[in-house]
């Protein structure tokens, strides 16, 4: 299953994510961390959730 989870463009921004350290123009402002590792950590708490 897939995440339909979608963010505007003023929530991003090109920056260097604080979790995996990769740059990418994916990062949330408020979160300081790439889309996906966002996403991951969302599929990882369903995943728990589900068991
Ligand atoms: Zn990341």
């Amino acid at each position: 299953m897939k995440t339909e989870t979608t963010y505007s463009d003023s929530d991003l921004d090109r920056g260097k994510c604080s979790c995996c350290g990769d740059i990418s123009d994916e990062i949330l402002i408020e979160d300081g961390r790439c889309i996906e590792c966002i996403e991951e950590e969302i599929f990882y708490e369903s995943t728990m959730r589900g068991l």
